[in-house]
């Protein structure tokens, strides 16, 4: 009896969606390759915890090739995704390219500037490890440059932190930023009082936490300025430098900016050749494939689709559940079976502000305070992907919690956005290439060879 050719399906991304659908994808039938660019899966929630001192790197991460080393089927390449061939069923990576039978694409999101790509420099956000240790550099440097100033005025630049973005984030952020002020480095300064700090939380809308029901964004407003934060709604950001955030005719002077208001699509999205909303996310189809193109999924932050006439939010339920689908959906493809419509199930939304101050949504149930704070320590911990990641978050948090502080308080010096430096000839032995190319590019003008396919 002939043996049936195995399926290839692509995964392009290691974050929530895209290992999910790998998982799910451990089945007879298929072969599967993950491709991302970094070599870990990233915790994205608990991001700000790094950011902020309080968790390590490797406490949101793990690496994605240990997640799935017991899956015999899956193949993990750590690389860039250049660009995605839809009419030739590949993709292109580092100059190699990756023939498909169904591709899932999970790339996710990235920081947006609202087309002022130049404050990018002056305002960090947060998507990455990379991001994540440049902003922790960031608060901790103008903590130490404030000790040496003698001048008020410079002093105060530095100790004012100015949070654009009054969503999940940017709470969480801001509310860190007061605890770290108030609490952790309190008494570590012999010329200035880290207590007189002032952290300034900037959303363009009229409340913060606005996917949040009214009641609660309102409760953690007012637990917000309960922490000394001062809260400016309805303020629209109009300028960003060095050391200013201008708000119209008014300029807030502060060396510490963090950017936590705006995100788009990754730009692989634009080469599916199909339509896309205004922050380039796909208008996917009801099984999640791409008009036109039932072998391409698109999966996760990616989504762009309605349901019960409100959009579907940008979570990690979303990608978890979209990932899931898609990969049920190449399996019943794989089998010739009929397609199942995809509905997305809402478990419920929750933001931290600080110790013992948060808000959770549960259906109509909606909670703040001690209680709702304990449902995210709970929830989150719980939501790491890895056992070693969970017992050190727990240590960390039980750390923290008794004595106030942050331990993870080393300055590094880092780049903003570490790219895998990855080739082929090293991704180890499950890989063949067929030919060396001398250009990185893909091309396919006349004479340009076409580059090599990858065998995994
Ligand atoms: C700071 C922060 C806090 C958050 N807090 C919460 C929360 O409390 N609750 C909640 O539900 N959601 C939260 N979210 C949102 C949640 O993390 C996302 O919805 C979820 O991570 C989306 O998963 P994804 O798999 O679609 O994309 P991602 O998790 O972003 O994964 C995308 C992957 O693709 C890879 N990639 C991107 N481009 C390329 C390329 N060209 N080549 C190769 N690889 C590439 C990336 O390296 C990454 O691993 C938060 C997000 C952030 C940034």
């Amino acid at each position: 009896m002939l043996k049936r050719e195995e399926a290839h399906v692509v995964i392009l991304g290691g974050g929530f969606a895209g290992l999910t659908a790998a998982r799910a994808l451990n089945v007879p039938g298929v072969r599967v390759t993950l491709v991302d660019r970094s070599n870990h899966h990233l915790f994205q929630p608990l991001l700000y915890q790094v950011a902020t001192a309080a968790l390590a790197a490797p406490d949101v991460s793990a690496p994605i090739r240990k997640l799935l080393w017991r899956q015999d089927n899956c193949t993990v390449l750590m690389a860039g995704v250049q660009r995605i061939e839809v009419e030739k069923r590949r993709v292109l990576l580092d100059g190699r390219h990756l023939d498909y039978d169904y591709l899932i694409l999970a790339t996710g999101m990235r920081s947006a500037y609202f087309g002022h790509d130049r404050w990018a420099s002056h305002a960090p956000g947060l998507k990455t490890i990379g991001d994540a240790l440049d902003v922790r550099r960031r608060i901790l440097r103008a903590f130490e440059a404030a000790e040496l100033e003698i001048g008020p005025e410079a002093r105060r630049a530095w100790t004012t932190f100015v949070v654009i973005g009054g969503g999940p984030t940017g709470v969480e952020l801001a509310g860190a930023l007061a605890e770290i002020a108030g609490r952790t480095l309190a008494r570590d300064f012999r010329h200035f009082d880290p207590r007189t700090t002032r952290v300034i939380l900037i959303e363009a809308g009229p409340r913060v936490l606005s996917a949040f029901p009214e009641d609660l964004s309102a409760k953690a407003h007012r637990e917000l300025v309960s922490l000394g934060i001062e809260v400016r709604t309805g303020a629209a950001v109009t300028d960003v430098g060095p050391d200013f955030v201008e708000l119209g005719d008014e300029t807030i002077v502060t060396r510490t900016v963090l950017w936590a208001a705006g995100v788009h699509a990754s730009p692989l999205t634009t080469h599916l050749g199909v339509p896309m909303d205004r922050a380039g996310r796909i208008w996917v189809e009801e099984d999640l494939s791409v008009p036109d193109r039932p072998e391409v999924f698109v999966v996760g932050d990616l989504i762009a689709k309605t349901q019960n006439g409100r959009p579907l939010p940008g979570v990690a339920q979303l990608a978890v559940q979209s990932g899931r689908h898609a990969a049920r959906n190449v399996m019943l493809s794989v089998l010739g079976q009929t397609r199942e419509p995809f509905r997305y199930v809402d478990k419920g939304s929750m933001a931290t502000i600080g110790r013992h101050k948060a808000v959770a949504q549960l259906g109509r149930f909606h909670f703040s305070g001690v209680f709702a704070w304990w449902l995210w320590l709970t929830v989150h911990l719980l939501s790491l992907v890895s056992f070693r990641s969970r017992l050190a978050v727990l240590i960390e948090w039980a750390f923290a919690y008794f004595t106030w502080q942050r331990r993870s308080r080393v300055i590094l010096e880092v780049p903003r956005e570490p790219e895998a430096q990855a080739r082929p000839s090293v991704i180890g032995a499950a890989v063949r290439i067929e030919e060396e190319v001398p250009h990185a590019n893909g091309s396919s003008a006349p004479g340009a060879r076409s580059p090599p396919a990858l065998h995994v």
